[in-house]
């Protein structure tokens, strides 16, 4: 990861695997600012481009100042100039858990999604036992209200 936060994954050819994503995202709940609710989430965001964007969750004492570990992700690469995603990684649970569960991302952050990425943005999920589980945006928000919508 360089300094900006953001790690350069190369040309489309090398974009990392599902694993490797979730991996991303598992280390970033290091990151998470959770002494609230003491529930850490990391996700990583994969651009069309390779370019992967990492978040944490980040919580404050005015607790609607809270925000969540994908929506720092979608923000760090939207403030960058990115907008073309193709898939996110999620991996959260309670502080000092020994196993984690599959964490699917919030109401807000699914709206957040759905301003940037098509129906095929995939979103994965993960736990301990190793398995993956792996959504897409039209699974996740069917009948979302996006970006279009506004010039119905
Ligand atoms: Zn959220």
């Amino acid at each position: 990861m360089n300094a900006d936060g953001r790690r350069k994954n190369g040309p489309a050819s090398e974009q990392p695997d599902d694993r490797t994503l979730y991996e991303a995202a598992v280390k970033m709940r290091e990151r998470s600012y959770a002494p609230y609710s003491r529930f850490r989430v990391g996700a990583a965001l994969l651009a069309k481009d390779g370019t992967v964007w990492t978040g944490c969750n980040i919580e404050n004492a005015s607790y609607g100042a809270c925000n969540c570990a994908e929506r720092t992700a979608f923000f760090k690469a939207v403030s960058e100039g990115e907008k073309q995603f193709s898939a996110i990684a999620i991996a959260g649970g309670p502080e000092g858990a020994e196993t984690l569960d599959f964490c699917p991302p919030c109401g807000i952050c699914r709206q957040v999604m759905e301003e940037f990425c098509g129906q095929d943005f995939r979103i994965i999920l993960g736990n301990s036992a190793g398995e993956l589980k792996v959504l897409t945006m039209a699974e996740l928000l069917p009948y979302g209200f996006g970006p279009g919508d506004l010039d119905k």
